[in-house]
């Protein structure tokens, strides 16, 4: 409204302009929403698999798994554009649950031990629905439920303490690991990690990619992992680019980390196959 009331006040060229900018801006935002609950059913969406490398021994030992929408007409939608609205909406829950379902599947498919990670939103979180969508993937793929582990923001898993802490055990319980997403980016304190007992910690990337620049990103990076090999909590560092950043993160104690010099995300057919060429290049 105030954009439109500015643009009022300098004439009528630009209150136009203004105003179709803001219609094309409102139609795509309303296509996308109306066209995200066929999405699935129409074979629009697909996940890509991203690996996660133990630096113990230099093996994979899990993939994440990312949602991809490629829109007939609007082309590749990013879930950080379509994620929020789902949430909106609520179709995140159905969306979530055929993530979960897609996820489990591909992976049971694969040889040897590795995991799934599958990202949770808070609205899913709290829905009453998530405890059966858990588990029958589980049933429906005959994957191993400590193969697979959800991530949850910290800001999620630490905004309204006591349902959360019992939704997070009720998980544990069926033998889901659960890892805390994008660690050290939210208003959370380590205190937290005391209460809300979690399976892994991912540090954000940012921290990855300031590190070797800014001594206090070191310093908070250094200090996470330090707290969290102190508890007996696995620490993995998102977002390694570059061999400079692996070798900081392994002098520091990291246990595994994830990025484009490990392997981008990419269906789960390519990611598996291209692996042992990948960790050569790393490692060589
Ligand atoms: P996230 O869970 O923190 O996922 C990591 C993001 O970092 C992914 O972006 C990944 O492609 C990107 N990434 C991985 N390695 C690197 C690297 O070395 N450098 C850089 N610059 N980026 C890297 P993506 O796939 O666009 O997903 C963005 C976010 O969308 C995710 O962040 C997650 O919060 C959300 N998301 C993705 N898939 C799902 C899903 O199935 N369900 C839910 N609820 N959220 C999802
Ligand atoms: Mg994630
Ligand atoms: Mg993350
Ligand atoms: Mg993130």
């Amino acid at each position: 409204d105030m954009a439109l009331y500015e643009s009022k006040r300098h004439g009528r060229g630009r209150s136009s302009c203004y105003t179709r900018g803001m219609q094309e801006a409102v139609s795509e935002r309303v296509q996308i929403e109306t066209n995200m609950r066929t999405a699935i059913e129409r074979g629009e969406m697909h996940l890509a698999f991203q690996p996660v490398l133990a630096l113990t021994d230099d093996h994979v030992i899990g993939y994440e798994a990312l949602i991809r929408w490629d829109h007939p007409t609007l082309g590749a939608i990013s879930p950080v554009q379509f994620i929020p609205m789902a949430e909106e909406t609520g179709q995140i829950v159905p969306i979530g649950a055929w993530v979960l379902q897609e996820a489990c599947r591909q992976i049971a498919l694969l040889p040897g031990d590795v995991y799934v990670a599958v990202n949770v939103s808070p609205v899913q979180f709290r829905s009453p629905l998530l405890l059966s969508h858990l588990t029958q993937a589980l049933s429906q793929s005959g994957l191993p439920a400590h193969r697979l582990e959800i991530e949850l923001t910290e800001t999620a898993i630490v905004e309204d303490g006591s349902q959360i802490a019992t939704m997070l055990e009720a998980i544990r319980r069926l033998g889901v690991t659960v890892a805390m997403d994008d660690f050290g980016t939210g208003y959370s304190s380590l205190a937290h990690l005391r209460d809300f007992p979690v399976d892994r910690i991912k540090v954000d990337r940012s921290f990855v990619a300031t590190a070797e620049s800014d001594r206090h990103s070191m310093a908070v990076l250094e200090g996470i992992t330090h707290i969290a090999r102190a508890l007996g909590i696995p620490v993995l560092a998102e977002g390694v680019e570059t061999p400079s950043q692996l070798e900081l993160l392994r002098k520091i104690g990291c246990d595994a980390i994830q990025g484009y010099l490990v392997g981008r995300p990419e269906p789960l057919v390519r990611a598996a196959t291209s692996q042992p060429s990948t960790s050569q290049r790393v490692f060589a």
